[in-house]
């Protein structure tokens, strides 16, 4: 039996992962579940799986539900302790962690400091700390297995081998191919300065919560992604191409030393590489509905326009830096697309505001940050952010 804990089970990856052990039936079970402020579909999601222990956030939800949670269900102090807590419960053999943005930051560390294995579909905190945690990870032992699709496909083409302990891609790859299907802006021939979020939210082939859709329309997804491969697979950065594959059917592809290329493809479903997570190192029987290749035909390739998409070119330099500079990033990035999504500032003003938040980094020297350090950057790039525009 895999007891299995999804934090963030009211999210898009959430919920996806809960349809998925539903599927999977026999043989797992869920342990705990965890939600901000979705107190309909929490008080449901307890009923259908009845887990031992519930988070829920922020304490307004808590409080509006807590004569509501079925017994047998014990409800966690509306707090980051209580999600930590669930983060590194003992008997669990499985954290999915489908939180979003840095707020899954420590929940992440303290999995990783009780030795899990985690399903990890959050990146933000691999971008602010990623060689950080691969170093923690070694040390306690715990595994890293990636949900975000490209990861995954990259993974599942290097064989499946757990990337935390997996230190020899270089010797064996030559390059990576890091796909994106280019966001609803990859054709777009309009003034960039004008799209709505309404626009920027219609993502063409995925569909994900709005942080990440925002990410994808700016390309900074595609960054993050490729900080996120650099760690989890202990791979340069020049080793790394992008490509931009509209069809969305090739994840991710690996060129070993001989020339061959081996690609994972697929019709682009989040339930594909959760499974793959939950199920680990085997495959099942999947619902997901399955590629035809006649009716797909063709497969585009093209190199990203790093002009029409800055975001995507100030990842790349701060890939390039490291240190703070990822943290700071990832940051000012959060703030710029809750400011987006709000309409206080313009689809182009996100590029914009990073920039200057970029430039004006006070820890350009900082190397090796510990946890304290990559925290103390973090606020300060969000409370600058925040003033910004
Ligand atoms: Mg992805």
């Amino acid at each position: 039996m895999k007891n299995i804990v999804v934090l963030g089970s009211t999210g898009s990856i959430g919920t996806s992962s809960l349809e998925v052990i539903s599927k999977l039936g026999k043989g797992y079970k869920v342990l705990g579940l965890s939600t901000y402020g979705k107190e309909a579909l929490i008080l449901q999601q307890l009923k259908k799986f009845k887990p031992k222990y519930v988070s829920v956030l922020p304490k307004a939800t808590h409080d509006k539900i807590k004569n509501k949670i079925p017994a047998g269900t014990k409800l966690l102090s509306p707090t980051l302790k209580g999600l930590n807590f669930l983060s590194s419960l003992k008997p669990a053999d499985l954290i999915i962690n489908g939180l979003v943005g840095s707020v899954g930051f420590e929940p992440l560390i303290s999995s990783i400091k009780a030795g899990k294995t985690i399903a990890l579909a959050n990146k933000e905190p691999i971008v602010m700390a990623g060689e950080l945690i691969m170093k923690l990870a070694k040390k306690y032992n715990a595994k890293i297995l990636p949900v975000d699709s490209e990861p995954s496909a990259v993974f599942q083409c290097l064989d499946g081998i757990c990337p935390s302990t997996y230190h020899n891609t270089s010797k064996l790859v030559e390059k990576f191919f890091l796909t994106a299907s280019g966001g609803p802006f990859f054709n777009y021939k309009g003034n960039l300065s004008k799209v709505s979020p309404a626009q920027a939210l219609k993502h063409p082939r995925w569909k994900m919560g709005p942080k990440i859709t925002i990410d994808s329309s700016t390309l900074m997804n595609k960054g993050f992604e490729l900080i996120e491969l650099m760690h989890l697979f202990s791979i340069p950065m020049d080793k790394i191409q992008i490509v931009i594959h509209p069809q969305s059917v090739v994840h991710g592809a690996v060129e070993y030393k001989d020339g061959s290329i081996l690609a994972k493809m697929s019709l682009p479903d989040m339930k594909l590489p959760i499974q793959y997570a939950i199920t680990y190192p085997e495959k099942c029987k999947s619902p997901v509905k399955k590629l035809d290749l006649f009716e797909l035909g063709k497969l585009e390739f093209y190199r990203p326009n790093l002009n029409k998409f800055p975001c995507l070119n100030l990842a790349l330099q701060c890939a390039k830096k490291g240190g703070s500079y990822p943290v700071v990033l990832n940051a000012s990035n959060e703030v710029a697309v809750q400011k987006f999504l709000a309409g206080e500032i313009k689809f182009t003003d996100i590029s914009k505001l990073i920039e200057k938040v970029l430039n004006k980094n006070p820890y350009k020297s900082a190397r090796n940050l510990n946890l304290k350090k990559v925290q103390e950057i973090h606020n300060w790039a969000t409370k600058h952010s925040r003033e910004k525009i």
